[in-house]
């Protein structure tokens, strides 16, 4: 058991530097997932203020307007007092009746414009929230990152340090045949045998083989899948012991 139990040891440490390894391969797809979504929330957020603002100047205008034909009729109306004939007079309301009539149609617009308006102000408020949030997201996730980032590299040396030095107490001919099981089997290459079978393929060993692994202190693999399998008792056996 003793080889064994530095197999697993052995196992433990490359699996550390593995998960590191892949956390910090992953970090610039994140990155660039984080950037883009920024970038997308950003760009909406533009695009719903450039419509704003043009709705916003387009009812400061209407409002313009509309203020402006009011005067002009009550202008009129003043010089109303002032006309000398009938000709002229009916001339002048005419005017002022078409001026009005004029800005009942404007003021029609404005009220559409404002309905507008309001619309786009709430949902500029919603784009502004949502690239708030992103960006907050953003600049958090990239402290963190650039924190991280710093000991990765560190990390993963005091692994690979650490695992020079358990692979050291090995046969080098079996932690090379151990290395390139773990790569195959995807990071676990040392597993248990229980009940008459193997815990890493859930094949059934062999009886005989099962036996051996009871008794000797010897590297066996499973037949099945070529793992590491060192014997462990289930919980009925333990108890009978
Ligand atoms: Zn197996």
């Amino acid at each position: 058991m003793e080889q064994v139990k530095i197999l697993i040891d052995l196992q433990e440490v490359m699996g550390q530097a593995r998960r590191l390894d892949e956390e910090k391969q992953k970090i610039p797809f994140e990155v660039a997932d984080l950037k883009s979504l920024f970038e997308e929330r950003e760009a909406s957020f533009l695009a719903t203020e450039q419509e704003f603002e043009t709705l916003k100047q387009q009812r400061r205008e209407k409002e313009r307007e509309i203020e402006e034909e009011r005067d002009k009729v009550e202008r009129a109306k003043a010089k109303l007092m002032s006309i000398k004939t009938n000709k002229e007079y009916y001339a002048m309301l005419k005017e002022i009746e078409g001026t009005r009539r004029t800005n009942v149609a404007r003021e029609e617009e404005l009220l559409s414009l404002l309905a507008r308006y309001e619309d786009a102000e709430k949902r500029l408020a919603e784009r502004k929230a949502d690239l708030d949030e992103v960006s907050g997201k953003y600049r958090e996730r990239m402290v963190d990152i650039d924190a991280r980032m710093g000991s990765f590299d560190d990390d993963i040396g005091k692994l690979d340090a650490r695992r020079r030095q358990v692979a050291n107490k090995l046969d080098p001919s079996l932690v090379r045949r151990f290395e390139m099981i773990f790569e195959r089997r995807d990071g676990l290459a040392v597993v248990a045998a229980r009940d008459y079978s193997c815990t890493g393929c859930h094949m059934n060993i062999a009886p005989q083989l099962f036996n051996l692994l009871q008794r000797e202190d010897r590297i066996h693999t499973c037949p099945n899948c070529n793992r590491v399998v060192y014997y462990e008792a289930t919980e009925i056996e333990a108890a009978g012991e």
